[in-house]
């Protein structure tokens, strides 16, 4: 199968059009030279156009052209004060003439940053719940109040396009990195990508279609048990495309060393990783998912896992307003610029 045989299957699910798309493929070569490692190239989806983009832009293209959510002019959704798909489906949701309702679990902070700041920014209607029975029972009162104010609401958690749309949409960013990467007579010998299983599904489905390179996948959870959860969303993303293909939970690789004390907080290799691709590439990546997944391909690369020939593509799955939000991270500047030096 090719890229286009995929992409013809892909093109028969509904959808509608929110992000950039393909997004950029740019060779870190800095990075590289700092590593002396493979040559390595950054698939830009935190350039996806929303909003400071994100992974979440593609999957938002299946899961809002679900009919629920298309019919529907009120989006009410369930999620984390720091989410990073509650900043883009609200985005998404404005630039399809929706209202959104973000009900978030927790309470008010002191100071507003990062992803909330931004959802503030964007309009959504923001509530917060103190557990997650407060948070069902507070949606489900969204859901009845909008109703009754005559309108249409569609509670997003309910779709279960999440898992299949994510694994769709990483199917085709699959087809994107090696339709450019062919555009230079190049191959890409291992993808990386910060992932707790529903975008490596799609990663996986496109080795198993495409062939030739691994896929690694790092997360920054340990809720879940990724390879038979992936493998479960890689065979429901293949049925709807038509594919008889079953995935074996055998074929994820996904580590989870790099996740550090918990989801959410920052961790010395990542953070490390942050600065190195700031400093030697001028790309922000964040601290809860992308620096801790650049943190263990840095590692594997450093410990020599690719030969100066390969190419390595980190997927940058966005959540870029995370660094506002761990400022002090970012204010020792000792190592400074690194000049060619390595760290
Ligand atoms: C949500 C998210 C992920 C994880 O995505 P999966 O769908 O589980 O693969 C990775 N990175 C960022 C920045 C995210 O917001």
């Amino acid at each position: 199968m090719t890229a286009k045989d995929i992409r013809a299957r892909i093109a028969k699910v509904p959808r509608v059009s929110l992000a950039c798309l393909p997004t950029p493929l740019q060779e870190a070569k800095q990075l590289s030279k700092v590593l002396g490692g493979p040559r390595i190239f950054v698939k830009r989806d935190d350039l996806t156009g929303v909003a400071f983009g994100g992974n979440k832009t593609r999957n938002l293209e299946f899961r809002l052209a679900a009919d629920k959510a298309s019919a529907a002019d009120t989006i009410v959704m369930e999620l984390d004060q720091q989410s990073n798909s509650a900043r883009q489906t609200v985005g998404c949701c404005n630039r399809l003439g929706k209202g959104t309702i973000l009900i978030l679990e927790g309470s008010a902070p002191e100071n507003i940053q990062g992803n909330l700041l931004v959802d503030h920014l964007l309009g959504a209607e923001v509530r917060f719940a103190s557990s997650r029975s407060e948070q069902k029972r507070m949606s489900q009162e969204a859901v009845e109040r909008e109703r009754a104010a005559g309108r249409a609401p569609c509670l997003l958690n309910d779709i279960p396009m999440f898992d299949e749309g994510s694994a769709i949409a990483y199917l085709e960013c699959t087809c994107e990195i090696v339709e450019a990467l062919e555009a230079q007579s190049l191959a890409p010998e291992c993808i990386y990508m910060s992932s707790s299983g529903k975008g490596q599904a799609g990663l996986v489905l496109a080795q198993q279609l495409l062939g030739g390179f691994q896929v690694r996948g790092i997360t920054a959870t340990n809720e879940f048990d990724i390879p038979p959860r992936g493998a479960e969303i890689a065979n429901r993303a293949a049925r709807t495309l038509g594919l008889d293909l079953p995935v074996s939970p055998a074929l994820f690789f996904n580590d989870d060393s790099f996740v550090g004390e918990n989801y959410g907080i920052p961790s010395e290799a990542g953070n490390e990783a942050v600065r190195l691709f700031a400093r030697t590439e001028g790309i922000v990546l964040d601290p809860v998912y992308t620096g801790k997944a650049a943190a263990g391909m840095i590692e594997h690369i450093r410990r020599g896992d690719f030969n100066s020939k390969d190419i390595v593509v980190f997927v940058h799955t966005g959540g870029t307003p995370a660094i506002f939000t761990h400022n002090h991270l970012w204010l020792d500047n000792h190592s400074g610029n690194l000049g060619g030096k390595t760290l």
